[in-house]
């Protein structure tokens, strides 16, 4: 599969090595149903929720180069960090297993939801070795302690892959995500989207779609809707992290244009966050009916839900009237969990038991 961001830059082949993992395009969705439930007859769906056969989502893109590297390198392992249900660190485990290697997850807790026990059990299929600490302080000091034991043991460090997969690396995924929109567009399967919604939790997602779209030259918006605390997502490490990866893609291959995009970018969409990361809301919960209802597409309430529910509430505030809008969905809809025996969750770290003894959170359906 040649990547189009391949393509548009060939110099980038002599430092980028991604391997293949996903099916890519992923197709882009005139959701019309779903249009004309809201008063917008233009609404589009970017289908990463199909971006690879056994396991889909945004993580994937990010993976192809992020475990690209790491195979390359000759790791065994790979470390990385998530709440409780991480979509990155199933994504993870699912790969590196696929890959040959080895995925260690570091853990935090998040509010209990069905999707929670469901990543918990794929990751042990996945034969993910899970973490579980109830503070950033404490997985601080447990990674530290999961590295030097995986070093001595093997002899070798395990690869670390950031929260999310939100590195530089990570993000030339997500790049490579618009020059593929791109070439859609030239298709002429949609016409060129005047704002294109996601959520953002790690950021490298939304920067993504922030340094491809000026690198392809569209004339477009992202919305860039915050599901995780302010302390994690805010504008000003948003920033520092497009800087990051603009100079990591410019020291790769020079001929890359210096782009900027300018403080009003990172401007993030607050207001549909609710209380806490993980913790559905009303109208995230609104936005997964109606998508499923008309669309048959179905979303989650912790990321997707949340980044519809603003696109919603735009709609209703007039706010897209004439406009054509692009849904970024980042959310796996492979049922990856069916082709699983039963798992009981007692083979899991104890202080994880929790989510399989304690309710679900009362949005989760
Ligand atoms: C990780 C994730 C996101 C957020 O992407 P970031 O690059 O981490 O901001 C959005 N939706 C889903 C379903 C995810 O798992």
């Amino acid at each position: 599969m040649i990547r189009p961001l391949l393509v548009r830059f060939p110099t980038l082949t002599s430092r980028l090595r991604p391997v293949e993992l996903g099916q890519f395009p992923t197709p882009i969705h005139h959701a019309q149903q779903f249009g004309k439930s809201i008063g917008v007859p233009g609404v589009y769906i970017k289908r990463d929720d199909l971006s690879a056969a056994e396991y889909g989502g945004n993580k994937v893109r990010k993976l192809e180069f992020l475990l690209g590297e790491a195979v390359h390198d000759g790791r065994l392992e790979v470390l990385t960090f998530g709440f409780a249900g991480s979509n990155h660190a199933l994504a993870t485990a699912i790969y590196a297993k696929k890959l040959g290697m080895r995925s260690i997850s570091v853990l935090l807790p998040q509010p209990n939801a069905h999707s929670v026990q469901r990543n918990l059990l794929m990751g042990l299929y996945s034969d993910a070795e899970l973490h579980y600490y109830a503070s950033r302080r404490t997985a601080a000091v447990g990674t530290l302690y999961q590295l030097v034991r995986h070093r001595l043991a093997r002899g070798a460090w395990p690869r670390i892959v950031p929260a999310g997969g939100s590195s530089p690396i990570g993000i030339m995924g997500i790049i490579n995500a618009v020059f593929e929109l791109d070439e859609q567009l030239r298709n002429g399967e949609m016409p060129t989207p005047d704002r294109i919604y996601t959520a953002v939790g790690s950021m490298g997602t939304a920067v993504g779609l922030m340094i491809g779209i000026a690198l392809a030259g569209l004339n477009c918006a992202v919305v860039p809707v915050r599901v995780i605390d302010s302390i994690m997502a805010n504008p000003a490490s948003m920033e520092a992290m497009c800087a990051k990866a603009i100079a990591y893609l410019r020291g790769a291959d020079a001929s890359v244009p210096a782009v900027s995009l300018g403080r009003d970018a990172f401007r993030l969409r607050d207001d549909f966050f609710g209380e806490r990361y993980g913790l559905y809301t009303y109208a995230g919960a609104e936005a997964v009916r109606m998508l499923d209802e008309t669309e048959g597409i179905r979303l989650d309430g912790t990321y997707t839900g949340k980044a519809l529910a603003a696109l919603v509430g735009d709609a209703r505030n007039s706010a897209l009237d004439g406009q054509t809008v692009l849904f970024w969905n980042t959310y796996n809809s492979r049922r990856f969990w069916e082709s699983m025996p039963p798992i009981d969750y007692h083979r899991l770290p104890r202080t994880l038991h929790r989510y399989f003894e304690e309710p679900v959170q009362p949005l989760d359906t």
